[in-house]
């Protein structure tokens, strides 16, 4: 069996780690289906908040 990892076209969520291939990719996803964060393509920055 082949493991192959889809990396192409798809998108990777920076809070929780989820990678998901996005059905429209003219969509932009608003929120990552998983932990549902609108700021999935945000990567924390080491910064106090
Ligand atoms: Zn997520």
């Amino acid at each position: 069996m082949i493991m192959a990892k889809v990396m192409l076209e798809g998108y990777k969520c920076e809070r929780c780690g989820h990678e998901w291939l996005p059905r429209n990719k003219r969509e932009y996803p608003n929120v990552c289906p998983k932990c549902k964060s609108p700021y999935w393509d945000k990567p924390r920055k080491k910064s106090k908040n």
